[in-house]
């Protein structure tokens, strides 16, 4: 229907998720630089600020798609080692050749997976991202209670995430922006309108900061808070697991 995916039954959603990333994969790194105008850069250097990755430490990127937030967590830490989990293998093999192009290969690890049913044992990781991705997962609460499973006590989430601005006015006017000028740009410059309609829809839909915040708490996460980003487009959410 005209609705597009907010009929899409929940058993289906996923597989046009992967639909969706399968297709701009290539254009994926492109593409984030021209809608957000580069913001994306300066919101995932400021979830390096507060996140202070240290060196040797284990990371776990879930739907680390093409590996940004991995590159930069490695930067940082001078040392260390990534998983970049993805449920969309394009996305992977984008950032891939990317760490080849780096020279990076050895410290990550690139695997197809599900952030919902994660296959790692418990406590295994000592630090957990996910950037822009749990927006598109069918059942966020799931991947939240993965998270926890798979950190090490003493672990740390952070979650990068569109959110809502806090003033009605504010939000109004970004939604006017999102709606009427993403998809025609996504048509222009990639030639595919209904992944950037998905992408607006499913950013209007997720739940706001301090509603996200309950459910990272519900996880059994402690020490949990927010930061926004750009007003409340994004949000940052962290928390530890003791
Ligand atoms: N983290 C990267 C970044 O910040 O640029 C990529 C984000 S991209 C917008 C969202 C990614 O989530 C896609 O690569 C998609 O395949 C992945 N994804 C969606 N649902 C997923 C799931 N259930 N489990 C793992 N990855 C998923």
């Amino acid at each position: 229907t005209h609705f597009g995916f907010e009929t899409v039954p929940e058993a289906e959603k996923a597989g046009k998720v992967q639909g969706v990333f399968t297709s701009v994969a290539s254009k994926y790194d492109v593409m984030n630089d021209v809608m957000s105008v580069g913001i994306h850069r300066i919101w995932k250097e400021a979830m390096m600020d507060w996140l202070a990755p240290r060196p040797g430490q284990k990371l776990l990127d879930v739907a680390g798609g093409t590996g940004d937030i991995s590159f930069k967590f490695l930067k940082r830490a001078g040392s260390g080692h990534s998983t970049v989990l993805d449920i969309t293998e394009n996305m992977l093999i984008e950032g891939r050749k990317r760490a080849e192009a780096a020279q990076m290969v050895d410290n990550l690890d690139w695997v197809v997976g599900d952030a919902m049913a994660l296959p790692f044992a418990d406590n295994s990781f000592d630090v957990y991202t996910i950037s822009f991705g749990i927006r598109n997962v069918t059942r966020p609460q799931e991947a939240l209670d993965e998270a926890f499973r798979v950190l090490r006590p003493g672990g740390r989430l952070m979650v990068l995430e569109f959110s809502q601005i806090p003033v009605p006015l504010a939000q109004k006017a970004y939604d006017l922006y999102s709606f009427n000028v993403i998809p025609p740009m996504g048509q222009m410059i990639a030639n595919d309108r209904d992944s950037y309609q998905y992408l607006v829809e499913s950013i209007r839909k997720f739940p706001d900061q301090e509603t996200f915040l309950s459910m990272v708490q519900q996880a059994g996460f402690e020490n949990t808070s927010y930061r926004n980003l750009s007003l409340g487009i994004a949000a940052l959410h962290s928390g530890w697991k003791i």
